[in-house]
C-alpha cells in the first residue's frame, strides 16, 4: 500500500506542476546534491530566430541557400530545425522535395536535396571531420551556429539565438541555497555555454557533448559521491535522465524523455523542481 502521506504529497505535487512517475524518486528528491540541466528547451526556451546566415559559395544567395536548408529542416524535430523553417516561411521560401532523410543524434540533419547531399550540422562535426570553421562564424557569443556541408563542401552556415526561460536564474539560485551544486550539458558549442552559464551563475559547464557524454557526466558526477538529478527535453538526453538518480523531462519537451524521466515539469518551469526539492524535504520531515 502507498503511505497515505505519500499519496497526499503526489496530489499536491500535481498542484505544484509536477507530474510523478515514480513515486520513489519524489522521495529521493531531498537527497539531491548535484543537478545537471540541458540547456536548449531547457533552461532555455528552445525558440531559434535566426540572426545571421553566411553562404560561403560565390554561385548561390541567401534564399536560394536557405530554402534547401529549410527543406532538410521541415523533417527535424530539433528546436534549431524550426527556427531555420520558420526563417524560410517568413521569406515565403517554397521548399524542395527531399529524400533520403536522416539524422545524425547530436550532430545534426543530412538528405539529398536537388541531387545533391546536404548535411546541416554542429560545430564539434566540423572539429571531428577536420573541416575549419569560417573566421567570422563565432562572432557574437550568445549565438548558436550550425554549418552546411553540400557534396561534402562547407556551403555556410546559419547563426540563430535562443531566450533562457525567465524563471531559470531564480531556479538555479534557489537549487543553490539549498546546498545544490548546479550544472549544464549540452550539445551547443562553448561560446554560446559559457554565455548562459555566466548569466545564470551555474557551478559549471560541459559543452559540445554528445548524448552518450550526457550520460558520462552523471556517471563522474556520480563516482565523485554526488546524488544527481538530471532535468532535460530532448531525445538525446533520455540516457542521462536513465542514469540519474532523479531523472525529471520537461513537459514542453519530446515523449522519449517524458518517458524515461521519474518526473515531469508539466508547465516546463525550472523553479517546479526547486519547489519539488524544498517540498520533498519538508515531506520527509513530516514522515519521521
Ligand atoms: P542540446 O544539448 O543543446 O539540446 P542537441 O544535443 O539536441 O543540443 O544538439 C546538439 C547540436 O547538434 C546542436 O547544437 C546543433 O549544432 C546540432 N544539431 C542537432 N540537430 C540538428 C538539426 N536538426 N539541425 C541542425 N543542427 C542540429
Ligand atoms: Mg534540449
Amino acid at each position: 500500500a502507498i503511505p497515505l502521506v505519500v499519496a497526499i504529497s503526489t496530489a499536491i505535487a500535481a498542484q505544484k506542476g509536477l507530474l510523478i512517475r515514480n513515486r520513489t524518486a519524489f522521495e529521493e528528491a531531498r537527497k539531491i546534491t548535484a543537478m545537471v540541466f540541458d540547456k536548449t528547451g531547457t533552461l532555455t526556451e528552445g525558440e531559434f530566430g535566426v540572426t545571421r546566415i553566411r553562404v560561403l559559395s560565390k554561385q548561390s544567395d541567401e534564399n536560394t541557400f536557405l530554402r534547401i536548408v529549410a527543406a532538410l529542416e521541415q523533417q527535424s524535430q530539433h528546436p534549431i530545425a524550426q527556427g531555420i523553417v520558420r526563417e524560410a516561411k517568413k521569406r515565403d521560401l517554397d521548399l524542395p522535395a527531399i529524400s533520403d532523410f536522416q539524422s545524425i543524434t547530436g550532430k545534426g540533419v543530412s538528405a539529398t536535396v536537388d541531387g545533391q547531399r546536404v548535411l546541416v550540422v554542429s560545430p564539434g562535426y566540423l572539429k571531428e571531420k577536420g573541416i575549419p570553421t569560417p573566421p567570422d562564424a563565432f562572432s557574437s557569443g550568445a549565438e548558436t551556429v550550425v554549418f552546411v556541408l553540400m557534396n561534402d563542401q562547407l556551403a555556410g552556415f546559419i547563426a540563430l539565438a535562443d531566450k533562457i526561460r525567465e524563471d531559470s536564474k531564480e531556479a538555479v539560485q534557489r537549487l543553490q541555497q539549498s546546498g545544490i551544486k548546479v550544472f549544464m550539458a549540452t550539445g551547443d558549442n562553448q561560446k554560446v555555454a559559457d554565455a548562459v552559464a555566466r548569466e545564470l551563475g551555474l557551478d559549471g559547464v560541459y559543452a559540445e557533448v554528445l548524448p552518450d557524454q550526457k550520460v558520462s557526466v552523471v556517471k563522474e558526477l556520480q563516482r565523485q559521491g554526488a546524488f544527481v538529478a538530471m532535468t532535460g527535453d530532448g531525445v538525446n538526453d533520455a540516457p542521462a535522465l536513465a542514469q540519474a538518480n532523479v531523472g525529471i523531462a520537461v513537459g514542453s519537451g519530446t515523449d522519449v524523455a517524458a518517458e524515461t524521466a521519474d518526473i515531469i515539469l508539466v508547465n516546463s518551469k525550472p523553479t517546479d523542481i526547486t519547489n519539488l526539492v524544498e517540498f520533498g524535504r519538508a515531506t520527509y520531515r513530516k514522515m519521521i
